[in-house]
């Protein structure tokens, strides 16, 4: 199987692929294409996750250990004190790291049903469910940016597993890209959960008639004139120029 390097590579590969297309094809704006490249980026790490003691593993549970609280704080509370932020960013850092990891690893193997078509799949819902702000379409292609860097890792640890030079297959050839696990009750809860996700999208989400760039924006950040951003300060201004388009922001400062 291809080690973390190749798989960084491969990610960095696609994501830059996915980023590319979704500024010059979709015209997104900087951060929803950054959002893009590194959601395309940790999706073809993702599946290392269930290697215990690894590199991977030991650098994915940091991650998470930062992104569960922020994900909790911004979908069920906000306007937080400062106070009660550190305290969630500490907690939250804490049950990630050590108690979710733990429970974690004590239920999946190596190569076992997170190295699978049904997990690149909850993990793409999971993308989609927790951008809860953001429109349609670009909620789908983050999601479809995550699932495609999982499939990417999926279909390397596949090539990694055809040993060429001696003409034969390695033990770990069929065992990334499948349908199931060796388990027949992960393999049953993956499917479940999937069910259960695609109701929970069936009854709650509904789908915008056509694509709209123009709504594929951070809508959180108002459209400002060059007269208007005169008269903001610094911190506006950054985020304005971040919410914008490539090629409104080089108008904007590369304009003889
Ligand atoms: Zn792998």
């Amino acid at each position: 199987m291809a080690n973390y390097k190749q798989h960084l590579a491969g990610g960095i590969f696609f994501g830059t692929i996915c980023t590319l297309v979704s500024v010059f094809v979709f015209g997104f704006t900087i951060v929803n294409s950054l959002t893009i490249f590194i959601l395309g980026v940790l999706g073809s790490i993702l599946p290392d996750i269930d290697c215990d003691g690894s590199t991977p593993a030991h650098m994915l549970f940091e991650v998470m250990g930062l992104l569960v609280p922020i994900l909790f704080l911004n979908r069920f509370l906000s306007n937080l004190s400062l106070e009660n932020i550190i305290f969630f960013l500490v907690f939250g850092y804490i049950f990630t790291k050590f108690f979710l990891s733990f429970i974690f690893h004590r239920f999946t193997v190596h190569r076992g049903i997170v190295h699978s078509i049904p997990a690149a799949v909850i993990i793409g819902g999971m993308v989609f469910l927790a951008f809860k702000d953001t429109s349609f379409y670009l909620k789908l292609i983050y999601a479809l940016a995550c699932t495609g860097g999982f499939i990417v890792h999926l279909t390397m640890d596949e090539i990694w597993a055809v040993d060429i030079c001696n003409n034969r297959l390695k033990n770990s050839f069929g065992t990334a890209l499948t349908f199931w696990s060796h388990s027949l009750v992960t393999t049953s809860a993956a499917y479940i959960i999937i069910i259960c996700m695609a109701f929970h999208l069936y009854y709650n989400v509904k789908i915008p008639g056509s694509f709209d760039i123009e709504e594929g924006r951070c809508s959180t950040v108002p459209e400002l004139t060059h007269e208007k951003l005169k008269n903001t300060g610094w911190a506006d201004r950054f985020l304005i120029d971040i919410n914008s388009t490539w090629p409104t922001l080089c108008k904007r400062y590369f304009k003889s």
